[in-house]
């Protein structure tokens, strides 16, 4: 067993010798069938919580209501969650109603797909009612139970099989390919932040093309937040040669700049995304307008390294005949004489004394000019010939 398990196994034991059953369930399991890495091993338990609390010295109350609970061990974290039913879903989304059980097969029967609905025990003995062994090795993504039934009482199961389709280059199984089709306006009930965490998982992984693709052919992309009208552009983006190389925030770029919205923040901010990741996106739109004529120096120094690698990426992905190289944005960005205004050799103080004058605009005027004389290597940063610099031009 991988160590990450071997690692848990004590966990497990301990609730063993309580009297209760303790698995390695969900994700983890899968990822270890695949050889993928594994993230975080989760378990799953006929002990309910208080019982699981009574167990281990220290536990965190992390979602006692859905049976979780965070228990740490040897310095790391589990979540252990107790076998549990959900039951009578009204509204497309999560249950009405938990109810907790002794026995696993229930539990992994409420699961979403039969590559997730795998235990493992301590001794690394598989238990897979489902068949998911099988369909991992055929590369398909089933739902345990009815299509019809899965997606109708929580919508966002659809999400994530085209989030594992991107992560995994998977096959929907073809009547769960037909019932995403059929269901796919039901993804409307659920919150725009669950939406936008698959989404950007799809966009993340490595068949991202195959997932976009998905959300275009069932529909699904009418129910994601300003994409309905933009069925030509989606299929376009998901065409684009050398998609597969980019990364979350190069493909989010290239979406960008394939909706062409005239607010961009709107946009993004539709998306519940961060501020920052707003930002971010925004700032690398503005200076791949600028790329298009080529890179300067100060459009370099204003991208930063990270901007600049992102912008340059996805220029050669949008321009592949143009003359583009991201190793010499790199290279260009190191020969910079500065990288950023911390760098300067002076501050405003000195401005200040040289000039005997208080502070004001004035500064941060001088300021900008001595930055963009030293990022156009008029001058060098360097106190005395700034100070010359700036008395020979009648600047001080
Ligand atoms: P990842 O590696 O991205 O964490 P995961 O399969 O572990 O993938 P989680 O969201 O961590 O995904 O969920 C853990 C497990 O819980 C899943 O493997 C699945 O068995 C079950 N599960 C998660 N979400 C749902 C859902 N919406 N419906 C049914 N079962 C679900
Ligand atoms: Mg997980």
């Amino acid at each position: 067993l991988p160590t990450i398990f071997q690692q848990a196994v004590p966990v497990l034991k301990k609730l063993e010798k309580a009297g209760f059953e303790a698995y390695f369930v969900g994700g983890s399991v899968r990822d270890y069938l695949l050889g993928r890495t594994i993230n975080d091993v989760d378990i799953a338990t006929s002990a309910y919580p208080e019982e699981v609390k009574a167990v281990f010295p220290k536990t965190v109350d992390i979602g006692i209501e859905h049976g979780t609970v965070l228990v740490l061990e040897e310095g790391r974290e589990y979540e252990i969650t107790t076998f549990r039913t959900e039951s009578s879903y009204t509204d497309y989304r999560r249950p009405d109603k938990v109810e907790f059980i002794r026995s696993l097969d229930g539990d992994l029967k409420r699961r979403d797909f039969t590559m997730n609905s795998m235990a493992m025990d301590g001794d690394g003995t598989i238990i897979d009612p489902y068949h998911g062994r099988e369909d991992i090795q055929n590369g398909l993504i089933r739902t345990v139970g009815s299509p019809e039934m899965r997606f109708t009482e929580d919508a966002l199961r659809m999400m994530r099989a085209v989030r594992f389709v991107s992560q995994l280059g998977f096959n929907l199984e073809s009547t769960t390919l037909i019932s995403l089709s059929d269901h796919s306006k039901l993804l409307a009930h659920i919150a725009v932040e669950r939406k936008t965490m698959e989404f950007e998982k799809t966009l993340a992984g490595r068949w991202k093309r195959e997932g976009l693709n998905l959300l275009v052919d069932t529909g699904l992309y009418k129910e994601l937040p300003f994409l309905s009208g933009y069925r030509t552009q989606l299929k376009a983006f998901a065409d684009l040669p050398g998609l597969d190389s980019l990364n979350k925030d190069q493909a989010w770029l290239v979406l960008l700049t394939y909706i062409g919205e005239e607010d961009m923040q709107a946009f993004l901010k539709g998306w519940r995304l961060p501020t920052k990741m707003i930002r971010l996106r925004s700032k690398e739109l503005d200076i791949l307008k600028e790329r298009h004529t080529g890179w300067t120096k100060t459009l370099l120094y204003r991208a930063g390294l990270d901007a600049a690698l992102n912008v340059e990426k996805v220029y050669g992905c949008l321009e592949p005949s143009s003359d583009f190289s991201v190793e010499r944005v790199m290279e260009q960005y190191r020969k910079l004489a500065i990288s950023s205004r911390q760098e300067l050799d002076v501050t405003g103080t000195d401005l200040m004394v040289w000039a005997d004058q208080k502070g004001g605009p004035w500064v941060k005027e001088r300021l900008l000019e001595i930055e963009s004389a030293i990022i156009n290597e008029t001058i060098s940063n360097d106190k005395e010939e700034i100070r010359r610099w700036l008395v020979t031009c009648n600047r001080l």
